[in-house]
Order: structure tokens, then sequence, then C-alpha cells
């Protein structure tokens, strides 16, 4: 390992992920207030209030095949042949079953009193000759093919927890017990800026014509996406040029309706970094050097009552960090229970063999026999490793790998929901 390299100055000192974490989420305090919303559109949000069923799920017993309900102690002998006394297709309910006949029955009817099993049609035949009647070909166990009232929900239960965030098999249940609106946490109001007079949005200037240095503005696009699929409201206030009074105009705009503002890039201490000193004029902030890789600048602080981070501008960098860092501060504003993904142990099928004294999140791709391979190259500025991937690794500082080594796997499965 490399001896660590002197620091300058007026460089904070590195500080862990895990404290820089604690201490980010210990400022998360939950937004106040919640809404009412449509359960269609309520994918993704984080709920306010439990939701309590006031009903079993299934309402009663009925029955899971199309076929025939039948009183199992009645067919002891396989290939009887028993009258159809009636028929009840699912949305009807039938009455009692006569003893000595079975009922007509489809997927989803309520099971009729008597009956304890049901025969799927394609173990029954009809009898030659004998109109309205069936054989039997099978003897059923009870129970058989019978869904059984309340085995989904029973009437009380507390389907969705208070804090949990929805999905949409989520909205499926709340549905199933006749929720048609449901109580969730305000989204988060995000403004959203980039800084550097480096960067030009694409459709302004042609790729052809793109000035000599300039670059294209690629962090808007996917921290505006990554917003917008946690749940914010998100307003775009562009590209904020490198001068301290263009960053305070921004600045003081986007703090008086916003919860969060978040910016990328200028959060360095060069001279052309300019968020630090316009932020603390108007407000508070802490510069963190977070001992991750890629990542490492950092910004929390506050203006007027909204919060503010400033991500690293290093494309990968900046991504990483929003879903190290930003995602679960946004899921604590909202409320949620669960900030963090949890980890996957899988099998690297590369070696590491140069240890960094920093924390780093490799991105790699799960292979067709489940282990991981890594793109090639970890630069922070190389965003294909992240569209390449599937995910990446948490290695620890100072721990090379070797192939077949047990790695920590965080899948972007995860961290992009
Ligand atoms: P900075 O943190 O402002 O010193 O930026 C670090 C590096 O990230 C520089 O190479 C910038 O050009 C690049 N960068 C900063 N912001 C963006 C952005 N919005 N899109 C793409 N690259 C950026
Ligand atoms: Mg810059």
């Amino acid at each position: 390992m490399k001896p660590p390299t002197a620091v300058p100055a007026t460089r904070p000192p590195l500080r862990s992920l895990d404290d820089a974490l604690a201490e980010l989420l210990a400022h998360a305090a939950a937004l106040p207030g919640s809404e009412s919303v449509c359960t269609f559109d309520a994918d993704g949000r984080v709920l306010a209030v439990g939701v309590v069923s006031a009903l079993q799920v299934p309402p009663e017993d009925n029955s899971a095949m199309d076929g025939y309900a039948v009183r199992s102690t009645e067919l002891s002998d396989e290939g009887v042949a028993l009258r159809v006394s009636q028929r009840i297709p699912a949305g009807s309910s039938g009455g009692a079953l006569e003893p000595g006949t079975v009922a007509r029955i489809f997927t989803g009817a309520p099971v009729p009193a008597g009956a304890d099993a049901v025969v799927m049609q394609e173990d029954c035949e009809p009898v030659a000759g004998r109109e309205g009647f069936v054989r039997v070909l099978q003897i059923p166990k009870p129970g058989q093919w019978i869904r059984r009232a309340g085995e989904d929900v029973t009437r009380g239960a507390t389907v969705l927890s208070k804090g949990e965030r929805l999905t949409p098999a989520a909205l499926g249940l709340a549905a199933s017990i006749g929720m048609d609106q449901l109580q969730v946490a305000k989204k988060p109001r995000v403004a959203l800026f980039s800084t550097g007079d480096e960067l030009v949005m694409p459709g302004e200037v042609p790729p052809e014509q793109m000035r000599p240095g300039a670059i294209y503005n690629s962090n808007r696009f996917f921290l505006r996406a990554l917003l917008l699929r946690l749940g914010c409201e998100v307003t775009d206030l562009g590209i904020v040029p490198d001068r301290r009074d263009a960053t305070l105009v921004a600045l003081r705009s986007a703090a008086a309706a916003h919860d969060l503002i978040l910016t990328s890039g200028g959060v360095s201490v060069g001279e052309e970094d300019h968020i630090k000193p316009a932020v603390q004029q108007l407000g508070s902030l802490d510069l963190w050097q977070i001992a991750i890789k890629p990542g490492k600048p950092f910004a929390y602080g506050k203006v007027g009552a909204a919060h503010f981070i400033g991500l690293p501008g290093n494309p990968v960098s900046s991504f990483l960090t929003f879903l190290v860092l930003v995602r679960p501060f946004l899921l604590k504003l909202q409320g949620a229970s669960e900030l963090l993904p949890a980890a996957l142990p899988l099998v690297a099928d590369f070696d590491w063999p140069r240890a960094d004294r920093r924390r780093e999140f490799l991105r790699v791709r799960r292979n067709a026999t489940g282990g991981l391979e890594l793109f090639h190259n970890q630069s922070s500025g190389v965003l294909t490793s992240v569209v390449w991937g599937d995910g990446v690794i948490d290695n620890p500082a100072g721990q090379t790998i070797s192939r077949g080594d047990t790695v920590q796997f965080l899948p972007f499965s995860e961290l992009l929901s």
C-alpha cells in the first residue's frame, strides 16, 4: 500500500462513509405533513400511515380451478357418476350443495356450503347418455383446490406499514382491500443545479461545434432522473456559471421554496469552486472529504430552511455519491423505514491486486455463472462503467480481491429504485 500523501492544510481530513452518512441522516428530519393520493398514482411513494384491512381476502372460501365442487366423503370410488345440481360462475354464489350431487364451479366462485373439495374439470368426464351427470375420475383430498377465506389477508391486519415504499405489488394489495386513496409522505421539493463554465447542454451546441474545453452536462440528466425515481418534485435550475454572484442568486431563489438544494461540481477547494463561500455567506456549510472512491468531496449545509448538498463534479463520483448518501437522505425525509439496500455476498471473477486506502465502489456486472466481472476502467469520469455495470462491489479500504473471493455486491436494481 502507498503511504498516505501529505494533505494540504486547507483540506479537511478524510472521514469514513459510515460517519458521513450518520451525520447526514441526523440532519434529515422527516418532512412535516402528508397527503392523500390516488392508489393509481402512489407507486414509489412512502406510506405515512399504515394500511389496515377492513375485510378478509378472499372474502369466502372459493375455487382455485374450473371444475366441480364435491363432498369428498361421497367420492371413495374412482369413476363414480354424480348429478350436477347447480352451476356457480365467478361473481355469483350458489346454494348449499345437495347431498349426492356436485356443483359445476369456476375459478374464483364461492364454494357452496357442504362442499369440501374441488375436482378440476380435467379430472372429470361427461357420462355418455346421461345428460347433466359427470364422472369423477380422481378421488379428491378434503380441501383440494379451495382457496381459504382470509388466507391472503385477515380482517384487521396491517397489510402495509408506515414507512414502507410502495411498489406495484403493494398498490395491488391495497386495492384488494378496497383502498382507492393512500396517505403518503409529501414529495421532497428539490432544486437542482450544475456548476461549471465548461458545461454545455446537449442540443444547444452540436458535437462538431463544441469549443475546446467544453463538455456536455451529463450530471444534470442522471441527477434529475434519480431524484424523480425517489419521489421528488424537481426544479431544474440548469447550469450556474462559476461566479460568486451567479451562485448566490441561484442559491437564494432556490432556498425559498425547496426542501433541498442539490448541486454538482464546484465543491473542491480550487479558486473556481464557488459553492463553499456562497453557501457560507447565506447559511452554513461543511465540506467533507469522504474516504470513498470514486467520490471524496461532498458538502452539506443549510441555506435558510433548505438543506444543501453539494456533490462532486466527476460524473461517476456524482452518481455514486448520490446513491450512497443522497438516496438515503431523501428516503429519510420521506419517513421511509428502509434507507439502505442489503449487500449480496457474491464471488469475484477477477483479481484486484491494488488495495486503496479509501473504501471503493467497483463497477461490476454479474456474468452467466453468477460471478462478478469488473469493468476495465474504474476512473471517476467514465460513465460507461455505470451503464455497463449492474451494480458495485462495496470494497473495504485496504482490501485486495482475488478471483474466487466473496465480495459484497450492491445491485443497481435496488440502488436506483
Ligand atoms: P469540479 O468538481 O467542478 O471540479 O468538476 C470535476 C470534474 O467533473 C471536471 O472535469 C468537470 O468538468 C466535471 N463535471 C463537473 N460537472 C459536470 C457535469 N454536470 N457534467 C459532466 N461533467 C461535469
Ligand atoms: Mg467545476
